[in-house]
């Protein structure tokens, strides 16, 4: 029988990790994540942990849009956020956090809907047996403790800090909470890194076909986009 696992992500800590994976792979002008694929590359992980088949039925995503910032246009997050939701596969959960003046509201914000939504789920019976927590702080430790009274088992995700060394808000160490080794996200910096294939695309507006990694929806050629540069 396989087991159900649910992945939980800490938005404001992956996007903070991303610096971790740029200096890791030497990519000093930063590379992407494979959204698509992160969750399953970790469930992988977690499945020759427990030893058994592992089904990824969810992945939960928590971010904020600090929409009432002066001067703020949320417009590119948004779209990020549609992007997880509609090609990867996510459930987001994004709050429009207000502006308070304190800085660490996000981040405090984004950690208690994820605790809220991982105790939610581990009340609902059959909703799942491990959840992938991919976010390291010490803060989870209560909720984590909590979990498992429901006979859930945690798997975490952290990452290294550039000298190699946890950080110091990591469970790592002080959790007893954590059913298997922990997975470090810049260990797997090659596999979280997305890799666009080469294809032959027809630009949009002249017809000619060209070489490309984009994968957006519209395709220009070189030539018009260098056109499109000159006027
Ligand atoms: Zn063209």
């Amino acid at each position: 029988m396989s087991l159900k696992a649910m992945a939980f992500i800490d938005g404001t800590w992956l996007y903070r990790s991303r610096e971790l994976l740029f200096a890791k792979l030497g990519e000093t002008n930063g590379c992407e994540i494979d959204y698509a694929n992160l969750p399953h590359l970790f469930s992988t992980q977690v499945a020759k942990h427990a030893e058994t088949d592992v089904d990824l039925v969810r992945t939960h995503y928590f971010g904020t849009i600090p929409a009432s910032r002066p001067g703020y246009a949320p417009l590119k997050q948004e779209s990020f956020y549609d992007f997880l939701e509609k090609t990867c596969g996510y459930e987001t959960d994004i709050a429009e956090v207000p502006a308070c003046g304190d800085t660490h509201l996000d981040d405090s914000w984004v950690k208690m809907a994820l605790s809220a939504s991982l105790m939610f789920n581990a009340a609902l019976p059959g909703a799942f047996d491990i959840a992938i927590l991919i976010g390291d702080n010490l803060c989870y430790e209560p909720m984590l403790g909590k979990v498992r009274l429901y006979g859930k088992r945690i798997q975490l995700v952290s990452a290294h800090t550039t000298e190699g060394a946890l950080p110091p808000v990591s469970l790592v160490g002080k959790s007893h909470s954590l059913d298997f080794p922990t997975l470090f996200l810049d260990e797997y910096a090659e596999n979280v890194r997305l890799v666009r294939e080469r294809v032959t695309r027809v630009c949009k507006n002249c017809g000619a076909t060209e070489e490309t990694t984009w994968a957006g929806p519209e395709f220009f050629c070189s030539n018009c986009r260098g056109k499109h540069r000159l006027k």
